[in-house]
């Protein structure tokens, strides 16, 4: 057994350790301490800065891993609502929203009624038929526009829930690191 003294970095008290032990604690501080064997000195080296040094890296890391996750998040949901869009005649693009939907069905629906009225007033000619046709149009563009509109919220809600979940973690780890 090959005795060294070394110093503890914690306190300065000396300390007598076996050569092949690499690992030791301060019996006055208590400091955890790794015993360093250079060409021309032996040293110790506080294992608890060590270990703090390695959890903040990791943290660092952690922080960024959440930040891409964001940013994909960001995109996915950009391209989820640009497939999700509107496409009116008239060019505009809209998110697709119940009052709308229910307002170009309602438009339809009352050109249909009109038509009816137009066609029994007039008599024989043009057929009230017709006007059965555009109010069909008109409810199954409320139908399936409310529907549209329904499911982008849901999808949206559900994005907006998993950001903000992101965001506080970010936030919670940021606020560790400090
Ligand atoms: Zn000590």
């Amino acid at each position: 057994m090959q005795i060294t003294k070394v110093c503890c970095q914690g306190c300065g008290a000396n300390l007598e350790v076996d050569e092949s032990i690499r690992f030791v604690t301060c019996n006055y501080c208590h400091a955890r301490l790794e015993v360093v064997h250079d060409t021309s000195t032996t040293h110790t080296k506080l294992l608890e800065e060590l270990d703090q040094r390695t959890e903040s890296m990791a943290r660092e890391i952690k922080v960024l891993k959440l930040e891409n996750e964001l940013e994909r998040l960001d995109r996915e949901w950009e391209s989820v609502r640009q497939s999700k869009m509107i496409h009116s005649k008239n060019g505009s693009v809209s998110e697709p929203d119940s009052a709308s939907a229910t307002g170009a069905g309602i438009m339809v629906i009352v050109l249909g009624v009109g038509w009816m009225i137009f066609a029994a007033s007039v008599g024989a000619g043009p057929s009230p038929i017709f006007g059965l046709l555009f109010i069909g149009g008109g409810i199954y563009v409320m139908i399936s526009g409310n529907a549209k509109a329904s499911e982008f919220q849901s999808l949206r809600s559900r994005y907006q829930m998993r950001r903000g979940k992101l965001i506080s973690e970010i936030q919670r780890e940021k606020l560790v690191s400090r």
